[in-house]
């Protein structure tokens, strides 16, 4: 029987086993559902057992003593860590990782796993790479070869089906932007040939979406001290913050696609006798102040790596995202700022590792390896606002990505917009695809009106998109507050438009004419007599639009509304 072919990502807080099928890599979904499984190893008094994964994850509260994560940490060190009463060097502990990957990927592959590639950070030293084939002798694994995740990671995305990358630069020179849960790295390759050669690796080996979650969990104590007058801050039990780790880490990740998450737990501690409640909302705005200092660590460590490569931002080809905490969005907006272009992931960034691990492996046993197809958007899904792509002309058409170019589907995402004036009544919902900030050169999917219930200016609408493999959007659009909600399908392929809900929402696509002319009517700088006149026309229209009975008035007051923005528009830009 030939070997199976695959490798093993062992990280420091998940480890992911991947394997090579007839030339295409997948991962092996081993624990409910999911390939990721958690760097935690357990040991189970009781039954002498030793546990890992996500059980040995839930016993972490229960037993602290007899579980332990982050072992990666101490690899290559002459160190032990005790579980229960026993002692463990941490290359036992990693086998015992190794150990489960391979017994629980075998039963589901059905096929018994021998050798493997395992990957390390690009930074360890010579005693951490020996510590690593230990733990995987040490698992009965034949460690055929050890390699840098940033290069399993290239690999992968060298295989990768992607003709228009959409990216710019010297295509040899790839950066690896690697954001996990309790380490960050960036390493700049340089591809020549079959050799990739790593220019510069530098990074922070304690900065990861832990702190991320440490930020929430303070910002969850202060809510309490506020509204229970107790301050846990000095005071924190480890089943209070085992407690609060879970609720922040979801509502981060609730943040990453949505624009705001609600928390909402009961008796998540005791004051006074009191169970103390969470039930509050924390916009994206708020996470992403709170975070910001750490993101902006990561982005001056690849300054760093840039000038030890001697590079530019423009030198880098490509720009690949790896770890669960680059899915967090102001990490891809700073990138983008950093290297003027846009940067998204073809590939779940917790996977590439292994899954480039096995390319890794195939090519060793001279196996060949197929492109590898994932289904992705081609383009970039959004909505046109009325803010400007270009300072120069200042023409409000900017093209507002809600779901970006090659984002594996389906995939569920959210923005929020805001009100442009004090009861604006409507909302012109026009869908665009395409790459470019201005909506003029992408290209329009549907357009569809969207009545507002009266609220102040900068009050928020919420633009959720579903997109699937047939090709449909859903779009739910709700005014935050205001229980008006509606739902529209598009289909990207015949560009049709599917409404469901109000009646209401029949308004003719011309209702986009009594939003600009609100707007219009607002603007300080023309003439207060012409804003009197729209103002009066502008609720005549309304009335005759919303009686529907009177073809002709409609048809001789909108004649008269567009003549009389456009006279306005002519008085504001002769200024
Ligand atoms: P890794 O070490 O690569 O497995 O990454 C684990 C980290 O990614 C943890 O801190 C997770 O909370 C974080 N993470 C996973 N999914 C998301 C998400 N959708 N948004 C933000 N962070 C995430």
């Amino acid at each position: 029987m030939s070997d199976v072919i695959c490798g093993i990502d062992l990280g420091t807080t998940n480890s992911c086993l991947a394997l090579l099928r007839d030339g295409r890599p997948e991962p092996v979904i081993i624990e409910e559902g999911s390939a990721i499984v958690p760097s935690i190893v357990s040991f189970d008094d009781s039954t002498g057992q030793i546990i890992v994964g996500r059980k040995a994850l839930n016993r972490f509260a229960a037993f602290p003593h007899h579980t332990v994560r982050s072992i990666k940490r101490l690899m290559g060190k002459e160190t032990s860590v005790k579980l229960g009463e026993r002692s463990y060097s941490p290359e036992q502990i990693s086998s015992f990782i190794l150990s489960y990957l391979a017994t629980a990927g075998a039963v589901v592959i059905g096929s018994e796993i021998r050798r493997v590639v395992i990957t390390v950070p690009a930074y360890f030293n010579e005693a951490q790479r020996r510590a690593t084939i230990k733990a995987g002798e040490l698992a009965g694994l034949e460690v055929i070869r050890i390699i840098n995740e940033p290069t399993a990671a290239s690999l992968l995305y060298e295989n990768f089906e992607d003709e228009d990358s959409g990216e710019e630069g010297d295509s040899s020179c790839i950066l690896v932007y690697d954001l996990g849960g309790g380490t960050f790295d960036v390493s700049i390759l340089e591809v020549k040939g079959e050799i990739k050669e790593v220019l510069a690796s530098c990074g922070d080996s304690a900065l990861g979406g832990d702190d991320f979650d440490e930020r929430l969990i303070a910002f969850l104590i202060r809510h309490i001290r506020e509204k229970y007058g107790h301050d846990f801050s000095d005071d924190l039990d480890r089943a209070l913050h085992s407690r609060l780790k879970a609720v922040a880490e979801q509502t981060k990740i609730t943040l990453s696609d949505a624009p705001y998450a609600r928390i909402s737990e009961v008796a998540v501690t005791v004051v006074n006798g009191e169970p103390v409640n969470l039930d509050l909302e924390i916009s994206r705005r708020e996470y992403e102040e709170m975070i910001a200092d750490l993101v902006e660590q990561t982005m001056e460590k690849v300054g760093e790596a840039l000038r030890e490569a001697h590079l530019e931002s423009d030198d880098i080809g490509r720009i690949i995202l790896v770890g669960g905490s680059t899915r967090t969005p102001l990490v891809l907006e700073r990138l983008e700022q950093l290297f003027q272009r846009t940067v998204s992931f073809s590939v779940d960034p917790d996977l590439c590792v292994a899954l480039g691990a096995s390319i890794q492996h195939g090519l060793i046993t001279g196996e060949s390896v197929g492109h590898i197809l994932i289904d992705v958007t081609a383009h970039s899904l959004g909505v046109k606002t009325n803010d400007s792509h270009d300072p120069e002309t200042g023409d409000a058409d900017y093209f507002s990505r809600i779901i970006r170019r090659n984002t594996a589907i389906p995939v569920r995402k959210a923005e929020v917009y805001y009100t442009n004036y004090d009861n604006q009544d409507l909302v012109q919902v026009e869908v665009f695809q395409g790459e470019s900030d201005s909506c003029r050169e992408n290209s329009l999917i549907g357009a569809f009106p969207y009545p507002l219930k009266p609220a102040p200016s900068g009050s928020s609408v919420v633009a959720e998109f579903a997109y699937d493999k047939e090709g449909l959007i859903h779009i739910t659009l709700e005014q935050k507050g205001y229980d008006n909600r509606k739902e529209v399908t598009l289909d990207t392929r015949t560009t049709q438009v599917t409404e469901r809900n109000d009646a209401a929402a029949e308004g003719k696509i011309t209702n986009y004419m009594v939003s600009k002319g609100r707007k219009l009517a607002q603007q300080s700088n023309a003439p207060e007599k012409m804003r009197d006149e729209l103002s009066t026309l502008l609720d005549e229209y309304v009335a005759a639009l919303e009686s529907g009975d009177d073809e002709e008035l409609i048809d001789s007051l909108e004649e008269r509304l567009l003549e009389l923005m456009d006279e306005i528009e002519e008085a504001v830009s002769g200024e």
